[in-house]
């Protein structure tokens, strides 16, 4: 088998394989091994990674902390604007810039690749099906099929479909990832002018981040009680957001290079303020309900609703040897890992070769998982290289 490793997706998460590669001298090996990564975007133009209209939520130490001053990204860290970020490190700045700080990231990646005669990044090969064999796996797309010994899933994940019992008419339901994105202002805007409340389903890091976005967006077109959101139980806050973050708990690890705690649970950065000002009062705009979880009697006074109940991983078919459907492991809206071999497993046992890392494939921690930035310079990325190579 001439590849050694396939990745499928080449978002955010992927590009920390190669970041931590690049950190801890091994890029050339992982080209050298063979790579193939199969990305479903058209064109590095089209990629849209992290490209949200609101701010990040941790500081841009954070994407820059894990990166080799010295390594084959320095080009992109001597930039004017990179470099006052570096001055400034602890500032916080709009996702849409991060995103476009990392496609050059992974333009760097891709012109790599392209001068090496085992790698390549393909675009337009979006993976229905991955085969689990004996000696490895081969996916498959309308773009053809391709085998390698290891695979790396870094497909993000989809936001959670509404459970039957909460079905309604697909005219009255947003996505919160698409109103974070900035594509459905139109929508909005119409709405709120028509006086018709919007309805924020969920009490996520996205469900806050979409209420500040609305607050931001639509200043004008808000009246008392213009956005309702409706929450299962009070959003825990994050506690330990700040490089001095004490006191920590026994299952807190600290990163070496950041000083970041590699866990994400609960409401954090500009989505935390937002939650802490509409309980103090200070946005009479928003209503919170807490414990009322039924939208229902929203939409029958004609409300528009953004679902933003969660995540869960965006998975291609994955089939054992003899073409039968094999479930991965999943806990709370996250791939499960093994504790040892950090491979995915199925009904508890790892499945040889097959890793995960990005948004709903995440390392677990206690009660946490490390998702975000930490997929640059946490212990994920650090973990499957040093099995694959
Ligand atoms: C509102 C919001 C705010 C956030 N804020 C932050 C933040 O401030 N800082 C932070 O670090 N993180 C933040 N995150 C988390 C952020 O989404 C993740 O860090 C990051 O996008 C995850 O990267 P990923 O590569 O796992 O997934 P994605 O960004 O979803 O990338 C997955 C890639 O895989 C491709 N793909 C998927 N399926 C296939 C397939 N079958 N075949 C081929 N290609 C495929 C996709 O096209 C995509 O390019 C935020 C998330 C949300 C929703």
């Amino acid at each position: 088998m001439d590849t050694l490793l396939q990745i499928i997706g080449f978002g955010p998460a992927a590009l920390g394989l190669f970041i931590t590669a690049d950190r801890n001298g091994r890029l050339q090996q992982l080209l050298d091994c063979g790579l193939q990564v199969h990305e479903r975007s058209a064109s590095l133009e089209q990629w849209d990674g992290l490209g949200y209209e609101i701010e990040a939520n941790s500081p841009i130490a954070d994407f820059l902390g894990g990166i080799r001053r010295d390594g084959v990204f320095a080009q992109c860290l001597d930039q004017p604007q990179v470099q006052r970020w570096l001055q400034v490190p602890e500032q916080v700045v709009p996702l849409v810039q991060v995103s476009a700080f990392l496609r050059q990231l992974a333009q760097v990646i891709i012109e790599r690749c392209q001068a090496h005669p085992r790698a390549a990044i393909h675009f337009a090969h979006g993976v229905e099906d991955v085969r689990c064999e004996a000696d490895g796996f081969t996916v498959s797309g309308g773009w053809g099929n391709s085998s390698s010994r290891y695979l790396v899933l870094a497909c993000g994940a989809r936001v959670r479909e509404l459970q039957p019992q909460e079905a309604m008419p697909a005219t009255s339901v947003l996505c919160s990832d698409r109103v974070l994105r900035g594509r459905v202002d139109p929508i909005l805007r119409q709405t709120l002018e028509q006086g018709r409340p919007v309805v924020v389903l969920g009490g996520s890091h996205s469900a806050f981040s979409v209420v500040g976005y609305l607050l931001e967006r639509f200043t004008g077109l808000l009246g008392l009680g213009s956005i309702q959101v409706l929450c299962r139980r009070r959003p825990a806050l994050w506690a330990a957001s700040t490089r001095v973050a004490a006191p920590l708990g026994a299952q807190d690890r600290v990163d070496e290079d950041s000083g970041e705690v590699n866990r994400f649970c609960g409401l954090r950065g500009a989505a935390q303020d937002t939650l802490l000002q509409i309980e103090a009062g200070a946005r009479a705009s928003v209503v919170l309900h807490i414990g009322s979880t039924d939208p229902q009697p929203w939409l029958a006074r004609g409300a528009l609703l953004i679902n933003a109940t969660g995540y869960r991983p965006r998975l291609p078919g994955l089939l054992d040897a003899q073409g039968r459907q094999l479930r991965l492991d999943q806990r709370d809206g996250n791939l499960c890992k093994h504790p040892q071999s950090h491979e995915l497993t199925v009904g508890g046992q790892a499945v040889r070769g097959l890793f995960g890392t990005g948004l709903g494939f995440s390392d677990r921690r206690g009660a946490t998982l490390e998702v975000g930035v930490n997929f640059f310079h946490g212990r994920c990325a650090g973990n499957i290289l040093h099995a694959v190579l």
